[in-house]
């Protein structure tokens, strides 16, 4: 039984409430940890720890290479706490566990990788005239807050954490109240080996209708960065608003696979293994539809439906398992329900359907064909093992079905025609597209939402730009 705290101004504390947080393991239903809960007590402790931190300047006057060591140092040590900080993140979230400890891994190429610009936040000098000496400087926010969900904790953790460090803020992180205990326990020990400066990083556990907007509202936080849903983004969003602070904001997706009749039709199998199934579908950027020219769509949908059908059901510790559960019953219970509003609608599930007999929150891999676009399962995100397959005639078509929802996370291209893909590429509104495989990117690459998936840019040298804000300095001569 994993007990945790939270983890404020280099100390671990607990709530003052006594109240906890019960985590259960997805795979077996079973209560494996609990935290502390933080009430308005622990969040303004958090706060005024990194509004300190911050005023010190003990990371803003911090020389960049210096910074860039710490960010290091960082990364080592999330990578000696890997194994076994993955094994409990792959109990607390079902996840396969190679892809647990993957993601502490990741969280630490993300540390390394920002440890790089820390000494490349440029200025630039601005010809005015020849009296005036005029420059910028870029500047952190001050304390930057950041709402982490529960698909990726320490992937989508150290994806903005990362950059707002290197940029200089102070930060106070609201774990995912379902998956708290890695990023409570282990990532919180490799920061604190890693001797941050107390209060520069500060993690905290809670509900987010509680913590999370006591957070968000707080009159000392300078900008928000939100992972999550839609439905809570914009709630973020308006809490961002009432304080005039800038949010990054990463929302859900509906994403499209456009199929063309001269694709590798297995290539797309191989895309949708990891693309939907993958996590059992609990990916922002899930290939969630598949929209399949109609001369080839029969021998997709039968290929998808065997692939569907073979996968390995199991705990994530299970060795070779590639179909895992769902994060909880109320999880469970939406994708059943939508699996039944598309069976209500006309779509046949050629492959699952269902919820699957055991303990724990597992659904069937599921591929529903003769989905039509207008279909609540091909518009809205189920994130779920379900796949929506629509056939079109012609390109138009195709464009318009992919288009035409209101998200626009991911998108992806099948063909063999460099010019088709391009093209097709060119039409298709998504913050990301791949052309011939699905989830090509890497920390270095940019990652965020067109339309209601979000905006700003996380990853790569876009994602520091949301951290910094640009001083003008005017010297008269
Ligand atoms: P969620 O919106 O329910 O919760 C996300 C986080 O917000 C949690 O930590 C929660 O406690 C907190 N929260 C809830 N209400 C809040 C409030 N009023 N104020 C402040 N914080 C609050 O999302 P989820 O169910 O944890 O995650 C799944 C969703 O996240 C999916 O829609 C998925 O597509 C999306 N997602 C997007 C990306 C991306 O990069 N675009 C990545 C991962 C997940």
């Amino acid at each position: 039984m994993q007990k945790c705290k939270n983890y404020i101004n280099g100390q671990w504390i607990e709530s003052s409430s006594g109240e906890v947080i019960e985590v259960n393991n997805p795979a077996t239903g079973k209560i494996i940890g609990e935290v502390s809960c933080a009430k308005q007590e622990e969040v303004d402790m958090a706060v005024d720890a990194a509004l300190k931190a911050h005023n010190s300047r003990v990371l803003v006057d911090m020389p960049p290479m210096e910074r860039a060591t710490l960010m290091r140092t960082i990364a080592n040590e999330l990578r000696k706490v890997a194994s076994d900080g993955g094994s409990l993140l792959c109990s607390e979230n079902g996840k396969p566990l190679a892809g647990a400890i993957h993601e502490f891994n990741d969280a630490a190429n993300y540390f390394d990788y920002y440890s790089g610009l820390t000494d490349k936040l440029e200025g630039n000098t601005i010809p005015v005239n020849k009296t005036v000496i005029d420059y910028t400087l870029l500047e952190p926010y001050g304390v930057s807050a950041h709402i982490v969900p529960w698909n990726f904790p320490m992937s989508m953790l150290a994806r903005s954490l990362a950059p707002a460090f290197a940029a200089g803020n102070a930060t106070v992180i609201k774990t995912a109240e379902l998956t708290p205990l890695a990023t409570a326990d282990h990532f919180a020990q490799a920061i604190h080996n890693a001797n941050v400066p107390a209060g520069l990083i500060n993690i905290i556990c809670g509900y987010g209708n509680e913590a999370g907007s006591m957070v968000t509202g707080h009159k000392d936080v300078s900008q928000v960065t939100f992972t999550g849903s839609v439905l809570t983004g914009k709630k973020i969003l308006h809490a961002a608003a009432e304080r005039a602070i800038p949010a990054v904001v990463e929302l859900g997706g509906k994403s499209a696979a456009v199929v063309f009749p001269d694709a590798d039709l297995d290539k797309v199998v191989n895309a949708a293994r990891g693309g939907i199934f993958g996590q059992a579908g609990q990916i922002c950027s899930a290939m969630s539809r598949v929209v399949v020219h109609e001369s080839v769509k029969d021998e997709l949908v039968e290929k998808l439906a065997n692939m569907a059908k073979g996968l390995k059901v199991g705990d994530g510790h299970d060795d070779g398992v590639e179909l895992t559960p769902l994060i909880s019953e109320q999880q469970l219970q939406k994708v059943e329900n939508y699996a039944r509003s598309g069976q209500q609608a006309g779509a046949t599930a050629v492959a699952g359907g269902n919820r699957i007999d055991r303990e724990g929150y597992f659904f069937e891999a599921t591929v529903f064909d003769d989905v039509k676009h207008d279909m609540t399962i091909a518009q809205e995100e189920i994130f779920g093992p379900v796949l929506s397959v629509l056939s079109y005639k012609d390109k138009e078509e195709a464009i318009h079905i992919a288009n035409d929802t209101a998200f626009g996370l991911a998108a992806g291209v099948f063909t063999k025609d460099i010019d088709q893909a391009t093209n097709t590429v060119n039409q298709l509104q998504a913050g990301q597209v791949y052309v011939n495989s699905w989830f090509t990117g890497s920390v270095a690459t940019p990652f965020g939402g067109y339309k209601q998936s979000g905006y700003s840019r996380e990853k790569g040298q876009e994602a520091i730009k949301g951290y910094l804000q640009v001083k003008n300095v005017g010297i008269q001569l």
